[in-house]
């Protein structure tokens, strides 16, 4: 069993999205300094790194975290990689990266991922995300997860109506992946968000699970 791990570091240095509060590890007391331990407390926007979003992030009424199904994030998935001068993921190119596939959960690989990659991380404010036909064709496939390599799926600028289309079909949005070890090809995932009662997102864990046969 090979296990790839497609959890964006939280280590301080982003990105995030602009405006959002980021993340910070603060220690209240350390051995290091001569306390008998160490104990942190953590303080973060729950869509900095690896998240799931969940429809009360957009819609008024819509459900929490704690409601999305894990049997939605936990399966079947297929990455697949959308040229690197894309700007965008439209229905088009979704179409056509699934080859006529038509997976429960679909995980796009973009230009994006290589920011994970660098030691000194910026917001790209034109980085490639999925355009309101490209999920408006994935919500008619009845997909019941979609993943990105960046911080939202919606473009920046773009109408939530790209986030909305995808909640009204029942697919769980995951955001912020770090694809860059990753090939195209069939996975199992485990998705594991956070158990945030209440809350329009949750950081989670992410990994992709590949048997040694299909390797
Ligand atoms: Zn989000």
């Amino acid at each position: 069993m090979h296990i790839v791990d497609i959890t964006a570091p939280l280590d301080g240095k982003g990105p995030y999205w602009p405006g959002s509060s980021g993340y910070a590890l603060h220690a209240d007391s350390h051995v290091g300094y001569g306390d008998s331990v160490t104990n942190s407390t953590l303080r973060m926007d729950v869509h900095a790194g690896t998240h799931v979003d969940a429809p009360a992030h957009h819609l008024s009424g819509g459900v929490t975290v704690e409601a999305l199904a894990l049997e939605n994030m936990i399966g079947p998935v297929e990455v697949v990689e959308i040229p690197p001068d894309a700007p965008a993921i439209t229905a088009e190119l979704a179409e056509a990266a699934l080859q006529g596939a038509r997976p429960e959960r679909v995980i796009f690989k973009t230009r994006n991922s290589s920011v994970w990659e660098l030691d000194q991380r910026y917001f790209d404010p034109s980085f490639v995300g999925l355009t309101f036909d490209g999920a408006s064709w994935l919500a008619g496939i009845g997909l019941r997860l979609v993943g990105v390599d960046y911080l939202s799926v919606q473009r920046f600028g773009d109408s939530d109506d790209t986030h909305k289309v995808l909640y009204r079909a029942g697919a769980v949005v995951l955001e912020g992946l770090n694809l860059s070890g990753t090939r195209p090809g069939n996975y199992r995932m485990v998705c594991l968000p956070m158990l945030l009662i209440g809350a329009e997102a949750a950081p989670a864990r992410v990994i992709l699970i590949q048997d040694e046969e299909d390797r």
